[in-house]
């Protein structure tokens, strides 16, 4: 009981503590509740919460393909998302036809009715967050589709991984960067530092939409693309406005640091409670 009251703390009354009991099974006594629904919750669209303590009501699949885009991993059951999402992500796979971008692999989105994950994110609770992978985009094309299983590449090289790799990295990963960040539903879009770095030594002029691309841990093998707070959505926290700035002087530079080196994304803290609301979601 205890444990359970610890990773889900907004789930404190019986009736819920009975739900999350009957599902989870005996042998694991970390069993998710949130991995374990069918489908979405009834009721119209709403993300409920934060990015990283939340939930999703009304969620919609994405198909397994459409124009420009293939859903990876389709087994994980992840490819359910905000109805604002999916329209995104069909969006993007147009653009990237358009100019000739490849084929959009997009990996995991959220949960049915999204909530923590038992592995893998922190975020991705409130079908907002997205991940899509960095293929080798002179390879995956249209006219050549990824054949399956394929793993997400990194786009990193030499020794420990400190500097990209040129025979990968390329003009149409920088397009694409651009056109996702171009969406004004999008709030930020995460990358590792190294291409963060790229970005901000390479493009010219035109940098403004450098704002949104935000360096964190991880993210060498996929950008990961956030989107705002749908306005009706109002239980929904968005996150923090962006600083002022393309994000390319010392912010960026705090990530090649010392402090930096100590800390990785993977250091645990205690989840915040999810928004109390989130219980019914799991209910229904
Ligand atoms: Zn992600």
């Amino acid at each position: 009981m205890k444990l359970y009251s610890a990773l889900f703390p907004s789930l404190s009354n019986p009736g819920v503590l009975l739900l999350v009991f009957g599902l989870a099974s005996a042998s694991s006594a970390l069993a998710n509740p949130w991995s374990k629904v069918a489908g979405p919750g009834i009721g119209p669209p709403q993300a409920m919460g934060q990015y990283t303590a939340g939930c999703l009501q009304g969620a919609l699949p994405l198909p397994a393909k459409g124009t420009g885009y293939q859903v990876m991993r389709l087994r994980r059951q992840r490819y359910y998302a905000h109805p604002h999402l999916i329209a995104f992500l069909q969006e993007l796979g147009q653009q990237a036809v358009a100019r000739d971008l490849g084929v959009l692999l997009v990996g995991d989105l959220a949960q049915p009715r999204g909530g923590p994950m038992p592995s893998g994110h922190r975020s991705h609770q409130t079908g907002l967050d997205a991940d899509i992978w960095f293929a080798n985009l002179a390879t995956v094309t249209r006219k050549n589709p990824p054949s399956s299983p394929l793993e997400p590449v990194s786009m990193l090289s030499g020794a420990e991984d400190r500097t990209l790799d040129p025979t990968l990295w390329s003009p149409s990963h920088v397009e694409l960067l651009k056109t996702a960040a171009g969406f004004d539903e999008v709030a930020r879009i995460f990358v590792h530092p190294l291409i963060k770095k790229e970005l901000c030594a390479k493009v010219g002029e035109e940098r403004g939409w450098l704002a949104k691309i935000r360096p964190w841990w991880g993210h060498d093998a996929h950008f990961h693309v956030r989107l705002r707070c749908p306005a009706q959505d109002r239980l929904c926290v968005d996150q923090e406005p962006l600083p002022p700035g393309d994000g390319c002087a010392e912010d960026l530079a705090w990530w090649f640091s010392e402090e930096a080196a100590q800390q990785t994304a993977g250091q645990p803290s205690p989840p915040p409670p999810l928004p109390s609301a989130c219980a019914k979601v799991l209910q229904e």
